[in-house]
């Protein structure tokens, strides 16, 4: 702790971690004599660099840029970046530590990355976004390649930012190499990787509701967010016959009894990059049933069978865990990384809700990157179906790894520390037989 103070976001999330991995060093003394946990909780690398760039009026603006290259023991490293004016090195590094167990968890061989910056693309001109990604793509080129670290999107990175990044890389060297996923479908983005981290999060959660006899039939579900993950976990819980009651963004949420519709969502927030308020506008007096509530993280006081936290670290604590339990949420999976607090996460596994942990449930991003990955090396475009068929088999496997894994150390249904535990070993096995490197 003491060496990462002033890094509270790495320390919550590596103190979840350690604590649930305690038992594996308990069963094997071989990893605390080889320095395993020391090893593990310092970053392979650190790239930190500047970003200057021109604005609109000719100002010239400087932002910092991120790589943290974690963990590759059992693969290239593999993460997203993300531009967001929250960005520092603490928030990437918790997302870099919390990569290398979801990609292990994906059962593809990727080691743990991300990135990003402190620029906020909210608000920017498309020429100015594209000078940014432009200068950031200069710079983190001397440090990525397809067999060394593949960069994705995250919170402001979609397929325009990727499509300036990918740009600037082939430019420099004229090599159209697979050195980022999430692209254009166009120039070698893989089918259903737009989708991929929504569904696969619905799809985790339907082998859970499954395992109980259940299903999403008649659910009623709450999303916060409407990015890229609250979208698609919206239209896929949809598909299955569950009715989403509200969706938020940092402004507020939109409540509507009678269920939101994501075609407008899609269209404010993908096509407009709009504000969630905007959604009243369309309908008349007369159809208009939906209304918006100020301050996003109030949408955890609605009541619903299923939540699923898809907007940023942090924004649901004990105080919404609390509220949620007390409207009887049957179970939460994490669409964000990390969206819950340890207190919230505390109370709603005492309650008994079914609680997947991000790093499980929204790991369907990164394997169908993998499956891209897989694709452009070999020159194929599979169907839609069948990477959507892959994606769901993947996430069915990880919910049956780490409820195995749970189980075997004596903490079933505990999916924190099934998570934890079954990401962990795969990669402990791999630093072991490499050697202290
Ligand atoms: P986007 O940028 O597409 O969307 C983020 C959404 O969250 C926006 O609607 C944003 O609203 C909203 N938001 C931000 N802060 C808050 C808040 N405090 N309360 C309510 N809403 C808020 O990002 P993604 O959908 O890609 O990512 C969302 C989360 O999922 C992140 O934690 C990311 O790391 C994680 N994730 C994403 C993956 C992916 O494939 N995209 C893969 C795995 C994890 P506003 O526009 O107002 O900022």
């Amino acid at each position: 702790k003491k060496k990462n103070e002033n890094q509270p976001e790495f320390i919550q999330a590596a103190t979840e971690i350690l604590e649930s991995i305690e038992p594996v060093f308990e069963k094997h003394p071989e990893y605390q004599k080889a320095g395993l946990l020391e090893r593990y909780v310092e970053p392979e690398r650190i790239v930190v660099f500047r970003v200057p760039w021109i604005d609109d009026e000719g100002k010239v603006r400087v932002n910092r840029g991120y790589r943290i290259q974690f963990n590759s023991a059992i693969g290239p490293y593999k993460g997203g970046l993300r531009f967001h004016e929250s960005v520092n090195l603490s928030i990437i590094k918790f997302l870099g530590f919390e990569q290398i167990l979801k990609n292990s968890l994906t059962g593809m061989n990727i080691g743990g990355g991300k990135g990003g910056s402190d620029f906020n693309p909210k608000g920017k001109s498309d020429n100015e976004i594209m000078r940014f990604c432009q200068s950031f793509m200069t710079e983190l080129y001397n440090y990525i390649g397809p067999d060394t670290d593949v960069p994705a999107g995250d919170i402001g990175v979609g397929s325009r930012e990727v499509g300036f990044l990918f740009g600037q890389y082939n430019r420099i060297s004229n090599e159209h190499h697979c050195v980022l996923t999430g692209s254009g479908l166009e120039y070698g983005s893989s089918l259903v990787r737009t989708e991929a981290t929504g569904y696969g999060l619905v799809y985790i959660t339907e082998e859970a509701l499954k395992q109980r006899g259940d299903s999403f039939k008649g659910k009623t579900v709450v999303v916060s967010g409407s990015g890229n993950v609250a979208i698609y976990a919206a239209e896929k819980a949809i598909m299955l016959g569950a009715k989403v009651i509200a969706m938020s963004d940092s402004s507020g949420y939109i409540y509507d009894e009678n269920g939101i519709q994501i075609p407008f969502i899609k269209e404010i927030k993908e096509i407009n990059y709009g504000r969630i308020s905007e959604y009243l506008d369309y309908f008349d007096d007369e159809t208009l049933t939906a209304e918006f509530v100020e301050g996003s993280n109030h949408i955890w006081n609605l009541k619903c069978d299923i939540a699923f936290p898809c907007a940023t670290q942090n924004e649901l604590d004990g105080d919404s865990a609390r509220k949620l339990v007390s409207n009887n949420v049957k179970y939460l999976s994490e669409g964000a990384n990390m969206p819950c607090t340890l207190e919230a996460t505390e109370i709603l596994q005492k309650a008994g809700v079914v609680y997947l942990p991000g790093k499980a449930a929204n790991a369907g991003g990164v394997a169908t990157s993998a499956l891209e990955m897989a694709q452009r090396s070999s020159k194929l475009c599979w169907s839609f179906e069948e990477v959507d068929s892959r994606l769901k088999a993947i996430m069915v496997n990880i919910y049956h790894c780490i409820d195995q894994a749970a189980k075997e150390y004596g903490f079933e249904e505990n999916y924190v520390i099934g998570s934890n535990i079954a990401g962990f070993i795969k990669v402990a096995n791999a630093m072991m037989a490499q050697g202290v490197v």
